[in-house]
């Protein structure tokens, strides 16, 4: 049977996967989660005008004369009283201006002589002040629907004053592992055994990627054991196994999975490393079988479950960012299957990316997958490339 496309099974699981809604979450909880609204300012920020300087308010038309220094305004407490003419308000930085002054002469161009003051210097009539509303008005949108929420714009909605606000619920994605070869990481490891990586590679995937992350643990390779554990899948918006996909005697996870519900959409994709990967329905829940090699089942929740994860996320990114860049060495031709070579790429002074790809590309290591920053993909029967061609990369690490 011909294998599955790789842009075919994509479209597969991008059709039968949805936004998962909103929840209401208050801003300190709020980091790395996707804005479900346009979210709008509940405030005018500055609120009012206020000096961007410390300093003295002024009339402008009255600064050729010495003036009399007559209050302060400051951060959190302005001058209450009315200047006049021959006047001036000890003012800093933040504080509401005077409301009869139009400008703000900084201290370092004034003397001040007890309540003497001699204006210096003041290039313009409205200097140094900051307008209300300046920075955002209220009800302006500060943050738009299907941003990722950093730093920044947590910020701008708390000077907004928006203490709450929609955003889309995150995926809970079960993960179970197979392998009667498999310890957990911190045991005592015996004989024929190795410990298990794909579990710590997918907690913390999910995790980086916006979802929750829900380990059910690894299952023997019995169907009695592999049954116990698929018990556990329950509430969940996704579900992931690693291990037992391919053909081998104890490659058991699809027909124990099939007994207990599972409608396969597809086996086996072209593409290299990762072929043997499942995609299916397990009773309403989308569900992956990764291959268990750490480098497969990597390169399968690149192009496959990221993007899954994205859409169930709301965003408006499919997944990691592509980009093109520079080979620096001969490749040979292609296969029939799309090949994800893990790789090395730079930019030199202008920007321009060069990369390489001269580790092993063996699916079982993952030294070499830590080892890289981008996969270059080889195309379905691509011809062979040469140094200096463009090629298409993906950048797992932006
Ligand atoms: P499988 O897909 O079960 O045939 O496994 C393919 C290879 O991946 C075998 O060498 C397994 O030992 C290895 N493998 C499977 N699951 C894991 C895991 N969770 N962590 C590390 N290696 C694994
Ligand atoms: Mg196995």
């Amino acid at each position: 049977m011909a294998l599955l496309p790789v842009n075919d099974a994509l479209v597969r699981i991008l059709n039968s996967v949805d936004e998962l809604g909103i929840e209401t979450i208050n801003i300190h909880q709020s980091l790395g989660r996707i804005a479900a609204e346009n979210i709008t300012s509940n405030l005018t920020q500055p609120p009012f005008d206020a000096s961007a300087m410390d300093g003295y308010a002024v009339n402008y038309a009255d600064i050729s004369s010495p003036l009399t220094v007559i209050g302060e305004s400051q951060a959190g407490q302005s001058f209450e009283g009315t200047m006049k003419i021959g006047q001036a308000v000890r003012i800093f930085t933040g504080a509401p201006m005077v409301s009869s002054a139009d400008t703000v002469v900084i201290q370092e161009n004034v003397t001040r002589n007890g309540d003497q003051l001699i204006i210096n210097d003041c290039k313009a009539k409205g200097s140094n002040i900051r307008d209300a509303g300046g920075d955002f008005n209220i009800g302006d949108t500060l943050v738009e629907k299907r941003t990722k929420l950093d730093a920044r714009h947590i910020a701008l909605l708390a000077a907004g004053n928006v203490a709450e606000f929609n955003v889309y619920k995150q995926p809970k994605v079960a993960i179970l592992s197979t392998g009667d070869e498999l310890l957990e990481v911190g045991s005592e490891i015996g004989p024929d055994k190795i410990v298990n990586s794909n579990v710590p590679l997918f907690m913390a995937l999910v995790t980086e990627h916006g979802g929750i992350p829900i380990n059910l643990g690894t299952a023997k390779d019995t169907a009695l054991d592999v049954k116990a554990k698929i018990a556990l899948v329950k509430d969940v918006d996704m579900f992931v196994s690693i291990g037992g996909v391919s053909v081998g005697d104890y490659d058991i996870i699809q027909d124990v999975l099939k007994e207990a519900g599972l409608k396969v959409d597809f086996w086996k994709v072209a593409m290299q490393p990762g072929k043997p990967i499942v995609y299916g329905d397990f009773n309403g829940i989308p569900y992956f079988g990764m291959p268990g090699n750490p480098s497969s089942a990597y390169v399968c929740f690149t192009n496959f479950m990221l993007p899954a994860m994205y859409q169930m996320l709301g965003r408006n990114i499919q997944g990691l960012e592509q980009s093109f860049a520079i080979l620096e060495h001969d490749i040979k031709a292609g296969s029939a299957r799309i090949n994800y070579m893990r790789g090395h790429y730079y930019e030199d002074d202008k920007g321009q990316k060069f990369v390489s790809s001269t580790l092993s590309q063996s699916s079982s290591m993952l030294k070499t997958l830590a080892d890289s920053n981008c996969l270059l993909v080889r195309d379905m029967d691509a011809p062979t490339a040469n140094k200096g061609d463009l090629t298409k990369i993906i950048l797992i690490i932006p």
